[in-house]
């Protein structure tokens, strides 16, 4: 098959640096030519990873790549979209890893980590040697985490963490774990190493989406934590919810990758399947369905752009990731669902990727934020009546 050109009605390459240009092909050939290969095998192993590719994802700079400092890319906002955008191309699985590392982990230490914590973690994981994961979720509490039952209580010099926290991207792989608890002070967040007595993760099977990555739970149990273990720089939900931020707006980059390589998928494959004497793609219902999926990719790559130019100036509110993410994976997902009809049968096994694009984005709607509550966001947003 020829090579990904990726899908650019309006010319919007002019609008990217060319930093950004570099950033956006080095990864899409990275994609390419070593991570597709390998997508089979795991997406049929259930929660498995392409680890032996970690030290390739560091050595591309993809580990929170947009953060400065501590040998990290340094990249502009839109480079990092970019980025994540080419990733998802490949699976959301993919993505997922690098936006946990890099948005939900190195973020808040760089954020709200002290110095010493920054010298600690920041090298270790921009370059692979540790890998990370972000405890907010629990069993009992998904949308509305300010109800989380796992509690940090002091204990002498240090902290005792006791709780379970559930659907744990890269949980079992992590040699640190950012696990958010309650406080008497408030919601604080911890850097636990996973190997301290009391911690436990065990991945959760079965899976129908995001195959190609693990998920886990973790258990907490009288986990002793030293005092330089508690991000010093926020209390309460800001500082989880301001990961979250950074990491959504990564999905609403990226996204438009997994929507690219299935309108891609099947804009050739309606051109080459003969139907009733003629392409598939000569019908005007396939017309339909593939100017739908030009439209929508283009709308989302404007909004994607635009959100980026106005995080990279230091003026995105909340409201405006919201916006993104809820559109953008609401296309995505219509975009692979028409793909995977247009392909028929074919559209149902894994030598095509339609089929892993959708189950997969339906993660991506539940994760970062559902459709719906990001709908309530906005809707209080605009009629200050909150309605979550
Ligand atoms: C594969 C995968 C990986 C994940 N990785 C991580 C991770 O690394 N770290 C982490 O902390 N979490 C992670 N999550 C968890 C994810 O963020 C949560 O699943 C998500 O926040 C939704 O929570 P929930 O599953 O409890 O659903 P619920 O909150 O129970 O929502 C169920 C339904 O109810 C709706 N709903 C909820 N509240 C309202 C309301 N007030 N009004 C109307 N409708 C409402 C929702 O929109 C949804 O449709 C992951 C999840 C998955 C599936």
């Amino acid at each position: 098959m020829a090579d990904f050109q990726g899908v650019d009605f309006l010319h919007l390459d002019e609008l990217f640096s060319e930093e950004e240009r570099l950033a956006r092909d080095s990864v899409r050939a990275f994609v390419s030519k070593e991570f597709l290969p390998r997508i089979q095998q795991h997406v049929r192993q259930d929660g498995s990873f392409p680890m032996e590719l970690v030290p390739r994802i560091a050595e591309l700079g993809l580990f929170g790549a947009n953060l400065t400092g501590y040998g990290c890319a340094e990249m502009s906002n839109v480079a990092y979209g970019l980025v994540m955008q080419e990733l998802e191309r490949g699976d959301s699985g993919l993505r997922s890893f690098a936006s946990v590392q890099g948005g939900l982990v190195m973020y808040p230490i760089h954020a709200f980590g002290s110095e010493v914590q920054r010298q600690r973690w920041l090298p270790e994981l921009v370059s692979g040697r540790a890998i990370g994961c972000f405890g907010l979720t629990e069993p009992d509490f998904g949308s509305h985490v300010s109800g989380m039952r796992t509690r940090a209580v002091r204990k002498g010099q240090g902290w005792v963490i006791n709780g379970t926290k559930r659907w744990i991207t890269n949980g079992s792989l992590a040699q640190l774990a950012v696990i958010w608890a309650q406080t008497d002070e408030g919601v604080r967040g911890f850097l636990v190493e996973t190997e301290r007595p009391g911690f436990e993760a065990r991945d959760i099977k079965g899976k129908m989406s995001l195959r190609a990555s693990v998920t886990s739970e973790l258990f907490l149990h009288d986990v002793e934590v030293p005092e330089d273990s508690v991000l010093p720089n926020v209390t309460g939900l800001r500082g989880p919810l301001s990961c979250l931020t950074q990491a959504r707006y990564g999905i609403a980059w990226g996204v438009i990758g997994a929507a690219m390589a299935c309108y891609d998928e099947a804009l050739r494959y309606t051109q080459e399947r003969m139907v009733d004497g003629g392409p598939l793609a000569g019908k005007q219902l396939t017309q339909e369905k593939l100017v739908y999926m030009l439209t929508e990719i283009t709308k989302a790559q404007l909004l994607a752009l635009r959100v980026g130019r106005l995080k990279d100036e230091g003026r995105l509110e909340h409201v405006m990731v919201s916006l993104t993410k809820r559109n953008n994976v609401d296309v995505a997902l219509q975009i692979a669902r028409q793909a995977r009809d247009l392909l028929g049968a074919n559209g149902i096994v894994d030598d095509y990727c339609a089929m892993r694009h959708m189950v997969n984005l339906e993660t991506v709607r539940t994760y970062e934020g559902t459709h719906d509550v990001h709908m309530l966001i906005l809707g209080e947003h605009i009629t200050g009546l909150r309605a979550i």
